[in-house]
């Protein structure tokens, strides 16, 4: 069951010199479950596969449907409200640093329509879930890195999103400390039946967690499997 599908999709980019193709007949299938991997050399086009899979960038030919819906048929609105099913972390954690931890977690719950009772209670679920229920009243400035990042992952799952995209997530953290995130973000894979989708140029990380694996060069997926098919080729 696909819970995002791609076909032949292509997106150009002008450009004063021309036309600069940055993805040629990309075809992706992530399954509802996985933990999908997209791997790819800086100016590889990830960044902008991540764009139109969130409708910030008008496509030039193909499809792309996520959650059943097609990206390029959507209005603003309905656009908005699909966002918050695909929640993003990146290398920045982009956090407040005048408001505690609860605070900046309890942020992104401000449209929710939950009470304030009720937006406590999910804030402490939320830190609770990545570990971070001692840390509430800290100041992200008090945090490593990698208990930031974790703030951050609490945020984005704040809206019980369906699909957690990391783009470059681990990317500023140490060996030691992307251990921990990845054992976190497979935990939150297991336990919340939370697709994820891991935006890296670092293979080691989607060696250790990922299912399914998509290699894109200048443009283009070159490989697509399963993790353990895709390495075992040499
Ligand atoms: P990354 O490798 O993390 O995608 P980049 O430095 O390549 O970071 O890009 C940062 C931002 O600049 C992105 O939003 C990207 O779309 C934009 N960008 C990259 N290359 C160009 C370019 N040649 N012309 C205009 N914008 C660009
Ligand atoms: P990655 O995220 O893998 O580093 P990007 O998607 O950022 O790759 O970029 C892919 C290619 O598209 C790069 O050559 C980049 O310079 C170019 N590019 C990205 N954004 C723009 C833009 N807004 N305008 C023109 N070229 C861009």
């Amino acid at each position: 069951n696909a819970i995002i599908e791609i076909t032949q999709l292509s997106k150009r980019y002008d450009t004063p010199e021309g036309a600069y193709t940055a993805l040629h007949d990309v075809n992706l299938n992530i399954e509802e479950g996985s933990i999908f991997g997209i791997i790819g050399l800086s100016g590889a086009g990830k960044s902008t596969l991540v764009r139109c899979i969130n409708g910030l960038e008008p496509i030039s030919g193909g499809t792309i449907n996520v959650l059943g819906q097609s990206i390029p048929d959507l209005s603003a609105k309905e656009l908005r409200q699909l966002r918050k099913s695909i929640s993003m972390v990146f290398q920045q954690y982009n956090l407040m640093p005048s408001r505690t931890v609860e605070g900046n977690v309890a942020l992104a719950l401000r449209h929710s329509g939950l009470s304030s009772a009720e937006k406590r209670d999910k804030t402490r679920k939320l830190l609770s879930l990545v570990g971070l229920e001692q840390h509430a009243q800290s100041h992200p400035s008090q945090l490593s890195g990698g208990q930031q990042q974790r703030v951050a992952i609490a945020r984005a799952l704040a809206n019980n999103p369906r699909i957690l995209l990391l783009d470059e997530a681990t990317s500023a953290l140490d060996p030691d400390t992307t251990k921990t995130i990845l054992e976190l973000v497979k935990r939150l894979n297991r336990e919340l039946h939370l697709t994820i989708i891991v935006v890296t140029h670092q293979m080691d990380v989607v060696k250790s967690i990922c299912t399914h694996v998509a290699v894109i060069d200048h443009g283009t997926i070159v490989e697509q499997g399963e993790a353990f098919d895709v390495f075992a080729n040499p």
